[in-house]
């Protein structure tokens, strides 16, 4: 006899979409998160996101995209900026609607659909570790909001704990086949804050990013107009630069004194983002990963609320399967790895391999790239959304042509274009079964340079 039917920590996008799903159809869920129930949505972020991530996820569960007061801006593209602020991309993608949410007021509504749905929420549960019992997770432990330590437990457990992950952390990896730790080079610090501004924000349609490998090596800072005098900006510096996010954002804010002078911080805060591909296995006995606690985060962007709810929905349908044949094995939780390595990360994925590439190039090169139009800013848009450049051997030669004084550069780009496309062919092709899972991983790891 278990307490529950699943078990979610973490009452995020993801955990709120994965329970929302399951108490939909029936079963009993609990949903824990650290926090009182009041903090939940409270997050840093950039707050960026597109309602369509809530249409696509329809069929399984029924979750209002923001709306109202829960936007507040429609965004109509990004402007990319070169280190050198000399050139401006300007991307507008069709056929997408882009938010800036109020990232509270969306958070504490999917966590009331949760709950509408059936889910029982548990504030104040500061899980602790899994319960493993012959290979498969039965439970887990967490300090409840009394201070002492219980127990749950649950056929299926679900870790939607954020990038801390804090049951996949406690797993034997020989077994799950989950990373313990990410590499430095694929965790990136972020300090944030949303001000309220005296200024008027020119085009507050227009998110801006900008980069700087000085100020934010390997990452970029954030401008993301929350309407005509509010903004959420910040900037991320990869872990392995050791540099102190807070401190570099107050270099720049000392650059743009003019536009934030008077200004008045409405929040302040550092959290961290994963930038690497998915975990090469998102399930195990009675136990599923959800969002970034999956490392399910777009490596270029650092983009994972929409893919944090459409995995949420993803778990959900494998979950109900499994427990309808009343199997909760890794073979029965199996199809969850299928979908979402097929639909999402044969997209996103080998966008880790670009972001290692463009990671170490000096400020010098990214504004040669930007000037000669080397790569061109719709082009760029089409790569992020789809994982795929075009190169045709027109493309080709007016790129080697305009870029012909960093040749070198252009030459280990056409390498990672190469694996790029292996890449999506490997994740087009994941295993059906766990059976064949080991050559598949072997093959992707070396594709990845971890052998
Ligand atoms: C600075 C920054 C900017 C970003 N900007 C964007 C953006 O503009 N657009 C975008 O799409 N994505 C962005 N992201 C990424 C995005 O925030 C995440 O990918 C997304 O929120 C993932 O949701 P989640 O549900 O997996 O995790 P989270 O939203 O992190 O939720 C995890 C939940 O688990 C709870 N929890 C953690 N540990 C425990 C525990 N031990 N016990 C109980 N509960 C626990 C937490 O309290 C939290 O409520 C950004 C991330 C950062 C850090």
């Amino acid at each position: 006899m278990t307490n529950y039917d699943i078990i979610v920590v973490g009452a995020g996008t993801g955990g709120t979409v994965t329970s929302a799903a399951l108490a939909n159809k029936g079963f009993k869920v609990a949903l824990m998160d650290r926090k009182p129930k009041e903090k939940i949505g409270i997050k840093v972020c950039g707050d960026a996101t597109s309602t369509d991530h809530f249409r696509r996820i329809k069929d399984v569960i029924n979750i209002k995209p923001p709306h109202g007061d829960e936007i507040r801006q429609y965004v109509k593209g990004a402007w990319l900026i070169s280190p050198d602020q000399k050139v401006k991309f300007e991307l507008i993608e069709e056929n997408t609607t882009g938010v800036l949410i109020d990232r509270f007021k969306l958070g504490m509504r999917m966590l009331e659909d949760a709950i509408n749905y059936g889910a029982e929420f548990h504030e104040n549960s500061m899980v602790k570790e899994p319960i493993i019992q012959k290979d498969q997770v039965i439970g887990v432990k967490y300090r409840g909001s009394d201070n002492n330590l219980h127990e749950m437990t649950a056929r299926v457990i679900v870790d939607a704990s954020g990038i801390g992950a804090v049951l996949r952390t406690k797993l034997d990896p020989e077994k799950t086949f989950m990373d313990i730790n990410l590499q430095d080079k694929d965790v990136c610090n972020c300090y944030r804050e949303v001000r309220d501004l005296e200024t008027e924000i020119e085009s507050p349609g227009f998110i801006r990013i900008k980069f700087d490998q000085e100020l934010c090596p390997g990452g970029y800072l954030w401008e993301f107009p929350r309407g005509p005098n509010s903004m959420n900006a910040g900037l991320g510096v990869m872990r392995i630069n050791q540099l102190n996010p807070h401190q570099q954002f107050n270099l720049y804010l000392k650059r743009k004194e003019k536009l934030y002078r008077n200004s008045k911080v409405i929040h302040g805060g550092a959290w961290r983002v994963p930038l690497r591909r998915p975990q090469d296995n998102l399930v195990w006995n009675g136990f599923v990963l959800v969002g970034d606690a999956g490392t399910q985060v777009k490596p270029t962007d650092g983009g994972g609320i929409g893919i944090s709810i459409q995995a949420g929905a993803m778990a959900g349908k494998a979950i109900t399967n499994a427990l309808e044949y009343d199997d909760v094995s890794i073979k029965s939780l199996w199809p969850y790895n299928v979908e979402f390595m097929a639909k999402i990360a044969s997209v996103n994925a080998p966008l880790a391999l670009m972001k290692d590439f463009v990671i170490p190039l000096p400020s010098s090169v990214i504004n040669h790239i930007f000037h000669k139009k080397i790569v061109e800013g719709d082009e760029l848009l089409y790569g992020n959304a789809s994982g795929q450049v075009s190169e045709g051997i027109l493309k080709l030669l007016q790129r080697a042509w305009r870029g012909r004084r960093i040749l070198g550069t252009l030459l280990k780009f056409r390498t990672v274009l190469n694996k790029m496309s292996q890449a999506r062919d490997l994740y087009n092709s994941f295993p059906e079964s766990p059976d064949d899972f080991m050559i598949w991983r072997a093959t992707i790891k070396n594709l990845y340079g971890e052998n």
